[in-house]
């Protein structure tokens, strides 16, 4: 039996994983690329799934997981360990709160947001929850229940106390308007109208990825956050950012919060933490609220919480952004990827947009880029024309994260300015074999 065969008879998967059976069969990884086992090479044009940020095979964080597990491989979390105690003091210092805050580890994004939603109904004593459509927030029961998207609850309801609202979308404003200032204030007069209709004295948290990832990198227009944050203010409601991809390099800073200057109360990440090369999450908590747990604890926790071999992998990967200067470089690039892209608007009637911000992008592809039209309804599985254009990219040697109408263009942070080019090269000449 060839393996893809063994694959698909062992190992479940209950969603049509990308590429379908004409995905390779990947062997090695190094740099940006990745190697089938005739050879062959793909260019890794979304990081996995946004995720490998320093690339593939990067020394540093080889070396640095292979000595901790000569070293020690696991000790359970109720010990101290030195690698823990480094990292949640280095993500402390990254984070946007001059009096520092605490790291909850977990083995996963999805875990990060499940137990963040604990933690905010724990510090708040309030019940209820808000969350964005066309948000991604984890794929569990209550992670998944945040996650906006309806598909994704097999059986209504999600989990109680979770309320969704219309997030601005400039390109397909569910609030009819084509200005910028505009889409942010009707966005917010919404938001404030769930809020009073919810009662806010009963809203703990609102969740939000500070530009919309896997949906689309929807990029929020101006004064949105901050009008976000003002609200929660004023009815001390703790804001959450979910920086699961935003983080660690994507959008050219630490995190999204420093970019845009808005500072919220929890942050959740995972991926770049450890440039993906071992499972690791967390929840960081600003220090003002973090010492409610020390008289008010909350029995929580998981047998990987800061594994070693995870938060080796996580320290590592903080000094090589440190030492390569990642969060610079893809400031200092962000205007030549965004250029790049952008031609494909002018050569391709089928994209619609190009949009994002660092190194993190999306093409949004329509039937018709006058009326805007989508290529396949949203929720709908890949249409034919999307099926044929991921095809197309694997015999140009791209491998990228698409979803909806939507190509995710998110490299590894470390792509040199040629093999960039040479992956908008190839996408173009997918499309075309398309339209
Ligand atoms: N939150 C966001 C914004 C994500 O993009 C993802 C994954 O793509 C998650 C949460 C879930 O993280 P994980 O896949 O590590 O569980």
């Amino acid at each position: 039996m060839d393996l893809k065969t063994l694959h698909k008879r062992h190992v479940l998967t209950p969603w049509v994983a990308q590429g379908g059976h004409e995905a390779p069969v990947v062997v090695r990884g190094e740099g940006v690329w990745l190697y089938d086992r005739e050879g062959r090479r793909y260019l890794d044009l979304s990081a996995g799934l946004v995720a490998v940020n320093l690339g593939h095979a990067h020394p540093k964080l080889v070396r640095a997981i292979a000595e901790q597990a000569a070293r020690l491989a696991y000790a359970a979390p109720g010990l101290f360990h030195d690698g823990r105690a480094l990292l949640g003091k280095a993500l402390s210092d990254l984070a946007p709160w001059p009096e520092g805050g605490r790291v909850f580890f977990t083995p996963s994004g999805t875990e990060a947001n499940e137990d963040a939603l604990k933690f905010v109904r724990h510090l708040t004593g309030r019940p209820k929850v808000l969350a964005a459509y066309r948000s991604f927030h984890g794929a569990t029961h209550a992670s998944a229940s945040l996650t906006g998207e309806n598909r994704r609850w097999p059986a209504e309801p999600g989990v109680p106390g979770v309320v969704h609202f219309f997030a601005p979308y400039p390109y397909r404003s569910p609030f009819f308007t084509e200005d910028p200032k505009e889409e942010a204030w009707r966005a917010l007069e919404h938001l404030e109208r769930v809020l009073l209709h919810e009662d806010p004295q009963r809203v703990a948290a609102i969740f939000l990825e500070p530009v919309v990832g896997s949906n689309g990198v929807i990029v929020y227009p101006e004064g949105y956050l901050e009008g976000v944050r003002a609200l929660c203010d004023r009815h001390g409601i703790l804001l959450v950012f979910d920086e699961v991809m935003t983080g660690f390099g994507r959008v050219g800073a630490a995190f999204a919060a420093e970019r845009f200057r808005v500072v919220p109360d929890l942050i959740t990440f995972a991926k770049g933490v450890t440039s993906a090369y071992v499972p690791l999450g967390g929840v960081l908590v600003r220090e003002g609220l973090a010492r409610f747990f020390d008289e008010h604890p909350l029995p929580t926790g998981h047998t990987y919480s800061g594994h070693p071999l995870a938060v080796a992998a996580g320290l590592a990967a903080l000094e090589a952004y440190r030492e390569e200067g990642i969060f610079a470089r893809v400031r200092s690039l962000e205007g030549f990827f965004r250029e790049a892209l952008a031609s494909l608007v002018a050569q391709h009637p089928l994209v619609g947009e190009v949009r994002g911000l660092g190194a993190f992008y999306a093409l949004e592809l329509v039937k018709d880029r006058k009326s805007k039209e989508p290529l396949s309804p949203w929720h709908a599985p890949p249409s034919p024309p999307m099926r044929a254009l991921l095809r197309a990219l694997l015999g140009e040697g791209v491998y990228l994260m698409a979803k909806h109408n939507v190509l995710l263009v998110a490299p590894p942070l470390t792509i040199r300015e040629e093999e960039f080019l040479e992956g908008v090269e190839r996408l173009s000449r997918a499309l075309w074999q398309v339209e």
